[in-house]
């Protein structure tokens, strides 16, 4: 079962709204929230949360073979909580590479992972590219 990055970002809207309400986004502070998007043998997608980062950092639980819980992971994502003009919104070098450079990160169904700021979600996918995928408010709207 394999997902375009907006069926994903759609049906997790509301788990991803809650991670970027619960990272505390503002100017300055903030941590990172993230989780895994994962789906069951319905094709009914559902979010494990990660446990909370630090403002620039977040540890990934195991997910060997790009699977948790016994579910195939089809995105991960975290948040970017920095809202200051200072802060890179966009994914960071490090974000790039843990991404790219994860080997239990390249399962059959796995797309990317998202990275919500303030104003974009982005996706790196697994060759380390990214790109703008929407507008967070597009998401969050719904
Ligand atoms: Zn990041």
């Amino acid at each position: 079962m394999k997902f375009s990055a907006i069926e994903i970002l759609q049906s997790s809207a509301a788990e991803l709204k809650q991670a970027w309400l619960d990272s505390e986004p503002n100017v300055s502070g903030g941590h990172e929230e993230g989780g895994f998007i994962v789906v069951d043998d319905f094709g009914v997608l559902s979010v494990v949360r990660w446990e909370k980062g630090t403002q620039n950092e977040i540890l990934l639980p195991p997910h060997r073979n790009c699977f948790v819980n016994g579910k195939d992971i089809v995105a991960s994502f975290h948040t970017h909580p920095n809202t200051g003009a200072d802060f890179q919104q966009e994914p960071s070098l490090t974000d790039i590479r843990a991404a790219r450079d994860d080997f239990d990160l390249k399962g059959e169904f796995y797309l990317g992972e998202f990275v919500v700021s303030q104003e974009n979600v982005y996706l790196i996918e697994p060759s380390g590219l990214f790109s703008v995928i929407v507008k967070t408010e597009e998401i969050f709207e719904r």
